[in-house]
């Protein structure tokens, strides 16, 4: 039997994987989730004897039921594997007091590699066995690495198109190079006059525009999303939770069945709510905790119950995290409330009206697996420089803002759980503020001289991802307002 999808707003609405992959948001404007959560079909003892990829075909398979097993492990073995920069896929470094599960070691060294060098052979696997002749236009917002990483994964694939938008004085130097120096034939990047959540919500529009969708089927395209609310980013993201719980495993650094806690540097809670997924599907974690830079609309989320975007929108040194509308806590809403669409679409309206909504304390005692807490942009400069200190560790500022959370966590609860620290981004990727954050002599340096100076005091190379941007060709200079976007992709396509 195949595991099927239903829409957080609409439990009529019924499909396979491979469909909702290929449709990414739901007619209705809900997200897909899975009917139920299968559990994981072997030990983790055994897991620990596994690679990264037969660890993600023995999750994923539970999860992308209408995938045969050639075409599972086809996708897994295209998307992981020299493309990153070492066999391991996540490794995981010791650091004060924690093991930091390094997700940057894809090829544009941020964590959307993980799931974005694999979504792009999801979704044509998904498309031959579901008979589309058109072809896909990928539509993303992205605030800074998303974009890299989709442009990355579908550049000249083959029945496919990519157009990303980005918030054009909302990304960090690197990121912005990374992306308008995009060579796939099939892509367009366009800056937006606008912060991340317009980017998204201009998309989410011209997505739920039906009249728009009618016009380019018959044109002979359709849409799809590679944001972090298409569940073909959702489940490759469950599989390092489970993988690096039993590296921990095999390096006797834990027991058989030990509860570890996750700490994950959050923005659209798709990476957290991948790590709620893994623990319903068995895996051994005792708090996930959820870590905020100062746009910490979750941290009150989880603190008082009313989640309220009615508030400043904060640029910060962890652009990936400066989201105010963190679209996959919907799915974590929806199964709070016992999986019930009718209560879940009328808080998801109250957000749209009002920008805010408050659960019932029936739904908040449903998040005990969870804590929250947040870092302040001087709390995370002095994290960077205080692990360097004590330990040589060069971390970017996302990981900073959990590895700050986590000493406020660990203050107030004394909690001697072995813990995991989401490592979501290169430092290398964020240079002027990593440096600065080590030494304020180094502000406002440049960020290729700064990148060498990183990597002899972390005593890391520096990454291809930096090398190829550095003297790389401008090609993407188009900018638009917000209200500009949809005109922008309808020009792409014709
Ligand atoms: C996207 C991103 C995040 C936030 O992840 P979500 O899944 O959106 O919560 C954190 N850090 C980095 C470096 C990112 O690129």
């Amino acid at each position: 039997m195949n595991l099927q999808y239903t829409s957080t707003r609409d439990n009529r609405i019924r499909c396979t994987a491979s469909e909702a992959i290929l449709k990414g948001l739901c007619d209705d404007g809900g997200l897909f989730v899975p009917v139920e959560l299968p559990k994981l079909p072997v030990s983790l003892k055994e897991i620990s004897d596994m690679d990264y990829r037969e660890c993600a075909y023995t999750v994923m398979k539970e999860l992308l039921t209408d995938f045969t097993e050639e075409e599972l492990r086809g996708c897994i073995g295209r998307a992981y594997d020299d493309k990153f920069d070492t066999p391991e896929i996540v490794p995981l470094r010791k650091a004060g007091g924690a093991f930091y599960m390094e997700l940057f070691h894809g090829k544009t060294i941020a964590f959307k590699d993980m799931a974005l060098s694999i979504l792009p052979h999801l979704m044509t696997t998904a498309a031959k066995k579901n008979n589309v002749k058109n072809e896909i236009v990928i539509l993303t917002a992205t605030s800074g690495d998303t974009g890299k990483a989709a442009l990355a994964g579908f550049a000249d694939v083959e029945g496919t198109r990519i157009v990303v938008f980005f918030p054009k004085d909302g990304v960090s130097p690197v990121q912005k190079k990374q992306m308008v120096t995009e060579k796939g034939k099939n892509t367009r990047v366009i800056g937006v006059d606008g912060n991340f959540d317009d980017c998204q919500t201009g998309v989410k529009a011209i997505f739920s525009d039906r009249e728009l969708g009618s016009r380019l089927d018959k044109k002979g395209f359709q849409f799809s999303s590679a944001n972090s609310i298409n569940i073909g980013r959702l489940v490759p993201q469950i599989v390092y939770y489970v993988y690096s719980y039993s590296r921990l495993l095999k390096n006797n650094e834990i027991k058989d069945g030990e509860e570890v806690n996750f700490v994950v540097p959050t923005g659209n809670f798709g990476n957290i709510l991948a790590a709620y997924y893994a623990k319903q599907m068995g895996l051994p974690v005792r708090k996930l905790i959820c870590a905020s830079n100062e746009n910490k609309v979750l941290f009150d989320f989880f603190r008082t119950g009313e989640y309220d975007r009615n508030r400043e929108f904060i640029l910060t040194s962890s652009p990936s995290m400066d989201i105010l509308i963190s679209s996959n806590l919907e799915r974590l809403i929806y199964h709070i409330a016992g999986d019930d669409p009718e209560k879940n679409a009328s808080l998801m309206a109250s957000l749209k009206r009002e920008g805010r909504y408050e659960i019932t304390s029936l739904m908040k005692k449903k998040l005990t697996d969870f804590e929250a807490y947040y870092a302040s942009e001087k709390e995370t400069s002095e994290k960077i420089r205080g692990l360097f200190k004590e330990s040589g560790y060069i971390i970017d500022t996302h990981t900073a803002v959990a590895a700050a959370a986590y000493d406020k966590y660990l203050a107030e609860t004394g909690d001697k759980t072995v813990t995991l620290i989401a490592s979501t981004a290169s430092p290398f990727k964020f240079t002027g503020s990593v440096m600065g954050a080590i030494d304020s002599s180094f502000k406002g340096q440049n960020e290729f001289e700064l990148a060498e100076k990183l990597s002899s005091l972390g005593k890391v190379k520096i990454p291809p991802a930096i090398e190829e941007i550095r003297n790389a060709e401008i090609i993407h200079k188009t900018e638009c307002k917000i209200d500009g976007m949809m005109e922008e992709v309808e020009r792409f396509l014709s």
